[in-house]
């Protein structure tokens, strides 16, 4: 099939999760349990999905060639949705040297001793590069508002943490996206949605299976507790932030296969919008190129 065809039913898939603009965007729109109808069996799901990542690695090549666009990709979720999983496979096929991963944990006292993006802007990806954000500075707007005590721990004036702290961080969040939007950076943000009820099933499992223990924290167990408020806190920042040049993926994540081929598919459709192309020989290079040849040729 050709690669136009392919895209154009990629897109049926993904233009149902993707929301471009924040004004009345309500998280229960999206059913964490929907695969839009599709019944895939394990194997046809794993081909589509390797086609998707090879076309991904040939993207990528150019990407790198052109040296132009850097690509953002942020993964947020609450635990067990899959975002390590996900990132392994959709990436498996691209180069590591065109791409990086960092996972934000909670931040250091260096991190603490400034303000909340310092660590973020560290880490954003050279141009030409891939960079994933397992994690990123939503965790701001989320965990940290979540939890008062974490906000504390920032030691931010008192004069700036008043009722609009939670909106103010939102628009500096939005503002510093258009900013990096404006730079060549391309921004998908993805939110993997997993309903309560199978996130506790994933639990149950990590705790059946020796070799998942290593996974299993009892912190997690303690955020599942806090679920009310987390999903209040993704649909606000999913509102305040979404636009055409920064949008964000609901992905619905109860079926990991699914959450995998609506993530590749929605890098692989951005990427390719941008029509990229390896760089031009001008008549200079191919006259050095042309020299080289010969030159190599007349070697004994
Ligand atoms: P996994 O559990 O799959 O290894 P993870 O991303 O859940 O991956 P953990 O080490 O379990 O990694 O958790 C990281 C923790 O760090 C999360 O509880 C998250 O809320 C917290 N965290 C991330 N960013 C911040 C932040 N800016 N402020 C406070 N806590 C944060
Ligand atoms: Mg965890």
């Amino acid at each position: 099939m050709p690669r136009r065809e392919i895209l154009d039913r990629i897109q049926k898939y993904v233009d149902p999760f993707r929301v471009a603009t924040g004004n009345g965007f309500r998280l229960n729109s999206v059913d964490p349990a929907d695969t839009c109808g599709l019944q895939l069996g394990k194997g046809e799901a794993a081909e589509l999905l390797a086609r998707g990542t090879q076309w991904l690695a040939e993207e990528q090549d150019m990407l790198y060639a052109q040296d132009r666009w850097s690509l953002l990709l942020v993964f947020q979720a609450m635990d067990a949705a899959g975002k390590d999983g996900t990132i392994k496979h959709v990436m498996s096929g691209v180069n590591p040297q065109g791409c990086q991963v960092f996972s934000f944990k909670q931040p250091s006292r260096e991190d603490l001793d400034h303000d909340f993006m310092w660590r973020y802007v560290k880490c954003l990806p050279e141009r030409g590069r891939i960079g994933i954000f397992n994690r990123s500075y939503y965790e701001e707007v989320l965990v940290v508002r979540v939890h008062p005590e974490v906000l504390e721990r920032q030691r931010l004036p008192a004069a700036d943490v008043g009722k609009k702290i939670w909106d103010q961080r939102l628009a500096d969040i939005a503002h510093f996206e258009d900013y990096l939007t404006r730079q060549g950076t391309i921004i998908l943000k993805f939110f993997l949605h997993l309903s309560r009820e199978e996130q506790k099933k994933r639990f149950m499992q990590r705790l059946d299976r020796p070799h998942k223990h290593w996974k299993f924290s009892a912190a997690d167990i303690r955020e599942r507790g806090f679920w009310a408020d987390y999903m209040h806190a993704f649909e606000e920042a999913i509102r305040a932030t979404a636009s055409p040049r920064a949008p964000w993926f609901v992905v619905p994540a109860d079926n990991k296969w699914f959450t995998r081929l609506i993530v590749a598919a929605a890098i692989v459709e951005t990427v390719e919008k941008l029509d990229l192309s390896y760089p031009k020989i001008d008549a200079a290079k191919k006259k050095e190129l042309a020299a080289a040849r010969a030159a190599l040729a007349r070697e004994k």
